[in-house]
């Protein structure tokens, strides 16, 4: 059989500064470009009998590159053992706890990633005929039909790459819905806890940001609402439960008031956790819902990976939806069962072919695995740990709004901060010593010193009870410790104390691959 290189040789990498010294337990890690020897490379099999093209004969000369790319010249052993030793180095979800709050950091069964790494799901050209193609689109259909009825809306598109991209779409179908109407409305309010993607997302639709103000409750204030509600108003978006962790209470209100005015109403649904079976957005009156399948329905995310932000909507918005959808025909018992369809008014596409594909894959296997009752005891779980920890902790640190929260809990170190100089930085860093993930910190900005507390459900008693007692141990530290001695921590991570502006505008480039 043949076989082929996997880097390319010639040229040779920069650096080329390879040490024989032992690698494990360095303070630095050895770019793989330091690792690189001339020469050096692995080997793949070839996976098809298609002979090779040479490469004059598919891009004309202009666009050719002179010299081949510089890439690293490392053996697959080197290689191997490169990115283990990274691996080694960093905390994941696999590893322990991560509260994270906000980004619903949760163990994701494995069983999803055998799902997804089926060869009959994850060896399919996308370009394939819906003929040959039929379970695929069977698998989109089914995932459609759990989402809506999870969140009680009508259809839904799966093509959305991730939350924000969802929450575009779902601000692009606003305007396409509105135009239909003869009318072009300029407003989109947004409340001030908001995750910061919802005025990026607002902005990049073309619409004007307008912010509403939280209340004692830490609820959207009603007054401050119906103040700015007019006929420009394209629309609300909203997270509930809110970035607080906290149930809106006047849900109701705020939908009728919004529809009042001719208004559609968002919901932001990244964290769909917390009312999983409870209660459906289509029933509080919401027109648009984005999911996070990578943050509810198990895939890994964080670092960038793939994720999936399926778009929900109500019954008058369907027509709106990017196409084409894969739909079920009802062709008496002949086949094929399934087609792609493009709504007769959509907005087009938001994404390549279907989405990311396995990440939907992942997300059914979940939602078929735990069932109806299984998702619902998820969401109880859910809240219930974060009530724990809310409850537990309440007298260490600060607790802004003093009510039961939902699947996440915002506490404060502002106290700690004020009396003894410690804030919410330093009590995440100094966690991450302890073997847990540092909380969300400073996010909602409305908090100060905030620590976001997401606890998940699929973290035990046993690993919240020691996560409470790391945080109240912390806590005694503020107060009996000098805190130049907290702020020296972490001692053991792989890096301290990072410089974060400097580290964001003064890059260093390492490797320019143009040349
Ligand atoms: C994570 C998150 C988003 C953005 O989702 P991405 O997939 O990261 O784009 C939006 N809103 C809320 C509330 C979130 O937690």
């Amino acid at each position: 059989m043949m076989s082929e290189p996997t880097t390319v040789p010639p040229g040779g990498a920069p650096g080329g500064k390879a040490s024989s010294a032992p690698l494990l337990g360095r303070d630095t890690e050895p770019t793989l470009f330091e690792l690189s020897h001339a020469g050096r490379h692995s080997w793949s099999l070839r996976t098809t009998g298609i002979p090779e093209v040479p490469i004059d004969q598919l891009v004309p000369a202009g666009h050719r590159r002179e010299k081949p790319v510089r890439l690293a010249e490392v053996s697959e052993r080197d290689l191997v053992a490169h990115f283990t030793r990274l691996s080694h180095r960093q905390f994941s979800v696999d590893l322990g706890a991560y509260p994270l709050g906000s980004c619903t950091m949760k163990y994701n069964p494995k069983v999803c990633d055998a799902v997804a790494e089926l060869p009959g799901l994850a060896g399919v050209h996308p370009a394939a005929p819906a003929s040959l193609t039929q379970g695929w689109l069977g698998l989109f259909v089914e995932l459609e039909e759990a989402l809506c009825e999870i969140t009680g809306m009508a259809a839904a598109t799966l093509q959305p790459a991730a939350g924000a991209a969802g929450e575009l779409t779902g601000l692009l179908l606003m305007r396409a819905w509105h135009e239909a109407q003869g009318q072009v409305r300029h407003k989109v309010i947004i409340p001030d806890s908001a995750h910061g993607t919802n005025p990026a997302s607002v902005t990049l639709g073309g619409f004007e940001v307008v912010t509403v103000p939280s209340d004692e409750r830490g609820c959207v204030n009603m007054a401050a609402l119906a103040a700015v509600l007019d006929e420009d108003v394209a629309g609300i978006m909203l997270t509930n439960p809110n970035t607080l962790g906290l149930f809106e209470e006047d849900i109701a209100s705020i939908a009728a008031a919004v529809h009042g005015v001719g208004g559609l109403l968002y919901y932001d649904g990244a964290n769909l956790n917390a009312i999983l079976g409870v209660v459906r957005p289509g029933d509080m009156g919401f027109d648009i819902v984005h999911m996070n399948l990578h943050k509810t329905f198990a895939t890994p995310h964080g670092g960038g990976g793939p994720g999936a932000g399926p778009v929900a909507v109500s019954e008058r918005l369907v027509p709106y939806l990017p196409g084409p959808r894969p739909a079920r025909m009802d062709k008496g018992g002949t086949s094929p069962t399934y087609e792609w369809v493009t709504p007769p008014r959509s907005i087009g596409r938001v994404h390549t072919w279907h989405g990311n594909s396995l990440v939907l894959a992942r997300a059914l296997a979940y939602i078929l695995a735990n069932g109806g009752d299984g998702l619902k005891r998820i969401a109880e779980i859910a809240v219930l740990n974060a009530n724990w920890i809310r409850q537990r902790l309440t007298g260490t640190y600060d607790v802004p709004f003093d009510r039961p929260c939902m699947h996440e809990v915002v506490l404060s170190a502002r106290t700690m901060k004020h009396e003894h100089g410690v804030r919410a930085l330093d009590v995440a860093k100094r966690l991450l010593e302890e073997g847990f993930h540092a909380p969300t910190v400073y996010f909602p900005l409305i908090v100060e010193e905030a620590l976001m507390i997401e606890p998940t459900e699929t973290e035990s008693p046993q690993t919240l009870q020691a996560l409470a007692e790391s945080l109240e141990r912390i806590a005694l530290e503020a107060n009996t410790e000098d805190s130049g001695w907290i702020a020296q921590f972490p001692h053991f991570t792989p890096v301290r104390r990072l410089d974060e502006a400097r580290a964001a505008r003064t890059l260093i480039p390492t490797f320019d691959a143009r040349n």
